[in-house]
């Protein structure tokens, strides 16, 4: 029998409820159970993938190339698993599926309504994943805030959930923010209070409460909590805030958090100590020096937006005992003058991204990067910018272009491929998901990946131009890396350059503490020197 539980956000959104149910799986993996994860998001689109960045942050993509609340991102990397499509699940997804079960007669004579259609479907989704993932505890994010209108299906599915499942294979737990009011020096529970009682109308009563706080929990406001909410005192769980994300887990476990869980859904399961993890976070926390590296990108305002890079950097930073201070650039800032942002960095990397804003910023950090020989990373867009550069300046094709930026350019270095050209939608039309890489031997890539043959994830529409394969590779501008089945590019290299690599993939979606993605690895290193 799957055990199943329930997070819930309460008072304000943003108060790191992803992070708390990442922990969550984190910490019940370690006893030894098969955690899997499922994120609901209570907007209309089907997936997070047509929404800007500035809306919405990263758009995370799985293996099996669904495009993704960043959230998942997270799962992947505190649980070290693996995530697909059916671990991330809208309204939209939901209300589609029910209406063409509707067109299809398969409610034949029945008024669809959300409760019990909307809510059935909702149900099923949970299920699905246990038994997809043949797991043995799901934990399940509810995406919003307890008061939300957008939420209220997904609160009723849940706690129609629960009756049907059983109390001692569901369990309920609820994030929320005590802000502390510096005047009278006390944590206020009132916020609290008023979102748990929202949840008791819906006839949700939580059995574990997260208190997200900047100071110790008090026990004044422990006692509070428990007796206004009906939870005893040991279950109302301190969530102070953190410099690391990564030390989560291990506070909570010290709260007691994992046997609590444990016991509720009477399993018994010995304690395992969390050393290796904490050493880790020990390594991050305790770096032996410190370098600057630029992100030259198009919403560096929104810090989101590049989720999956950072903690990429931060899984870097430890496998080489190093600090990395980021420098987030906005590219269209540096059109004028590369060297007054970028002489003091020890690394560039420009990451991926749509449209033409802020584009010859890109390309002269990284002309900037190629001629000062700094080591530089490009992702996708900055694969595609970084070609864009030698076509230019290297191999003196005056106009050198994307076609996505200029549709006349007299030399289309990057292009639609035949198969794109003719699709009109938008939605989960890109080439994504992991692909097979083919390496060449005596390339930065393949000494950093130490093998042949590699899986990357892509997000992309446009291609290398194939075209021109024959005129860089004489000019300097080596290919390192190609899809074998289609021979597309997948990453260009200049060797004679201390370190410049560009990838037409997104390493960051693959990198996890413990395994710190290689190209990232290999970065910071070449930074290092
Ligand atoms: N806009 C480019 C393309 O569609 C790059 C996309 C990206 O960087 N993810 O090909």
């Amino acid at each position: 029998m799957t055990k199943f539980i329930f997070v819930t956000g309460g008072v304000l959104s943003s108060l790191g409820k992803g992070i708390a149910s990442a922990s969550i799986g984190a910490l019940l993996k370690s006893r030894g159970l098969k955690v899997s994860m499922l994120k609901f998001d209570p907007y209309i689109n089907v997936d997070p993938g047509t929404m800007n960045p500035y809306q919405h942050g990263e758009v995370f993509v799985t293996r099996d190339g669904a495009e993704t609340d960043l959230d998942l991102g997270h799962y992947e990397r505190f649980v070290d698993i693996d995530l697909s499509s059916h671990n991330n699940v809208t309204t939209g997804q939901i209300y589609s599926a029910v209406i063409e079960k509707e067109r299809r007669g398969e409610y034949l004579g029945g008024t669809i309504q959300v409760v019990p259609h909307i809510t059935d479907e909702i149900q099923a989704r949970v299920k699905k994943v246990a038994e997809k993932d043949r797991a043995e505890v799901v934990i399940i994010e509810i995406g919003g805030t307890v008061g939300d209108i957008e939420s209220l299906p997904f609160l009723e599915a849940i706690r129609q959930f629960r009756l049907k499942m059983g109390r001692e294979n569901t369990l309920f737990i609820h994030l929320t923010l005590l802000p502390y009011v510096k005047s009278s020096a006390e944590l206020k529970t009132k916020p609290t209070q008023h979102s748990v009682g929202r949840l008791r109308e819906i006839g949700i009563q939580p059995d574990l409460i997260l208190c997200r706080t900047q100071i110790p929990l008090t026990s004044e406001a422990r006692g509070k909590i428990s007796l206004f909410c009906n939870v005893e005192q040991k279950d109302v769980i301190q969530a102070i805030d953190v410099d690391n994300i990564y030390e989560v887990p291990l506070r909570f476990d010290t709260e007691g958090l994992t046997d609590s869980i444990l016991q509720k859904l009477g399993l018994s399961l010995p304690k395992r100590n969390l050393d290796s993890w904490r050493k880790w976070v020990e390594k991050v926390n305790n770096p032996h020096q410190e370098i600057r590296i630029a992100v030259v990108g198009k919403y560096v305002r929104m810090k989101d937006a590049y989720k999956s890079i950072n903690e990429a950097f931060t899984h870097a930073e430890a496998a080489n005992e190093v600090r990395v201070k980021v420098l987030w650039l906005e590219a269209e800032e540096l059109e004028e003058d590369p060297p007054k942002y970028l002489s003091s960095v020890k690394g560039i990397l420009v990451p991926g991204g749509f449209g033409p804003r802020g584009m010859e910023g890109k390309i002269r950090a990284i002309q900037y990067a190629r001629k000062e020989k700094i080591p530089f990373l490009g992702i996708c867009l900055g694969m595609q910018c970084a070609t864009i550069e030698f076509a230019r300046n290297v191999a003196g094709l005056k106009g050198a272009n994307s076609t996505e930026f200029d549709p006349d350019t007299p030399h289309a270095v990057i292009d639609l491929l035949p198969e794109q050209r003719s699709i009109r939608d938008k939605g989960g039309t890109m080439r994504l998901g992991a692909y097979p890489c083919r390496l060449d031997s005596g390339s930065f890539s393949s000494q950093a990946y130490g093998k042949t043959l590699v899986y990357e994830r892509h997000r992309h529409r446009y291609e290398f131009n194939n075209e021109y394969r024959r005129l860089f590779g004489q000019r300097g501008l080596r290919v390192a890396g190609v899809f074998p089945r289609k021979d597309l590019v997948e990453i260009v290299e200049i060797s004679d350059h201390p370190w410049f690599v560009a990838v037409q993939f997104h390493p960051e979606f693959q990198s996890r503490p413990q395994s710190p993605h290689p190209l990232f690895r290999d970065f910071i290193k070449a930074a290092m020197k």
